[in-house]
């Protein structure tokens, strides 16, 4: 019998298109002797959209071909989209959401499919939300006592009403330069640096455009190291990877559009440094309660020093992706990681039940 898998892809979010990307290669390195593939598209304005496959690479959305009658409300999906049928048989056996961002990596899909008592691949609700949210990530990572940045945050309500004091906190508690954030995105949307009140200024403005709270971090001179990790209860890590931006720092278009930006796989560090790096990347794995995968990222200072930036519940999932290409160097080749991380989406799934 072939697993039944829902591919879900696009969204909302400004990562959009990189979803498309991410779904294309999904589909093709599938192996359909093992799988049934069932597409499901989320549009620029959230409806959902059964098919079609994507055999090519999508730069226009509108290119593809839907009928109206295939346009979904979220409300509508449940049985329309994961029950062909009444029959319990007809229901897909997993999901895999290839979405990026809020709505896709925040936990607001997953919980649908834990209403819908459907397994899904990576993290669940908690992780992914937690995960999705800087301030609160970091906030557990303190806890949890992972070395980071400093940072302080502000809602946009408390910034509007008191811009200055906002400014002179920032300045009172970090030097520049310092990184201003959206506290809920990814893909550096909204995120800048900042030399001087000025800029400051200026990114606080920026910031708020995208979320309603930010956080502004203490900006580091480091390397940036990451590495993936896989697993359940019982994760694992995979070699380490550096990035290297040819530019001031990793943004958006160093991200997707430049092909500038060089990965080193593996990174060139010190066996005492990976193991750093690696006991790191499992603590705060568990420290957010993760599941399936994430992509841990570092800064690692001139002396040794490993300060955790974020992890990415949903990490660039294309095959030129970081987080595939570090599982790749360690000996799991693309095709095998999705059918790993979907078996992991059926064991977790298994054990709740
Ligand atoms: P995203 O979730 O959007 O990837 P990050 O927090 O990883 O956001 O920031 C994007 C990039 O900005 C990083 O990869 C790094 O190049 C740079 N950056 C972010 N925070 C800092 C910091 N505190 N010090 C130095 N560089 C930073
Ligand atoms: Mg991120
Ligand atoms: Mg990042």
């Amino acid at each position: 019998m072939k697993t039944k898998i829902g591919l879900l892809y696009g969204g909302k979010s400004a990562e959009h298109k990189v979803s498309l990307q991410t779904a294309m290669a999904v589909m093709k390195a599938l192996d359909l002797e093992k799988f049934e593939i069932h597409p499901i598209y989320i549009d620029v304005e959230g409806r959902w959209i059964k098919g079609p496959e994507l055999t090519a690479p999508v730069d226009d959305v509108k290119a593809l071909q839907f009928s109206e009658g295939d346009k979904l409300s979220p409300a509508a999906l449940a049985p329309a989209v994961f029950q062909a049928s009444e029959q319990e048989k007809d229901s897909l056996d997993v999901v895999f959401p290839l979405l990026h961002g809020p709505n896709g990596e925040d936990g607001t899909v997953q919980g649908l499919f834990e209403l819908l008592n459907i397994p899904y691949v990576g993290n669940g609700v908690l992780a992914s939300a937690a995960g999705m949210d800087k301030v609160l990530m970091k906030n557990i990572f303190a806890q949890a006592g992972l070395t980071q940045v400093n940072y302080v945050s502000f809602l946009k309500k408390e910034w509007e009403q008191a811009k200055e004091a906002a400014y002179a906190k920032v300045e009172a508690e970090l030097d520049y330069p310092c990184f201003v954030k959206p506290a809920n995105l990814g893909s550096s949307v909204g995120i800048s640096k900042c030399r001087n009140r000025a800029e400051l200024e200026a990114a606080f403005a920026e910031a708020f455009q995208f979320d309603r709270k930010v956080i502004i971090e203490q900006g580091v001179i480091a390397r940036e190291i990451e590495i993936g990790v896989l697993g359940n209860d019982e994760p694992e890590c995979s070699v380490a990877g550096e990035i290297v931006p040819k530019k001031d720092f990793y943004d958006y278009t160093a991200k997707y559009e430049d092909g500038n930006t060089a990965l080193i796989i593996p990174a060139d560090i010190t066996a005492e440094e990976y193991q750093k790096l690696k006991d790191m990347a499992i603590r705060a794995f568990k420290a957010l309660d993760c599941s399936g995968l994430v992509r841990a990222d570092f800064f690692l200072t001139k002396d040794g020093e490993v300060i955790i930036n974020e992890v990415n519940t949903m990490p660039g999932f294309t095959p030129f992706s970081m987080f595939p290409l570090l599982w790749k160097h360690t000996g799991l080749e693309y095709p095998q990681l999705i059918e790993r991380l979907v078996n992991l989406a059926k064991e977790r799934h298994a054990e709740k039940q």
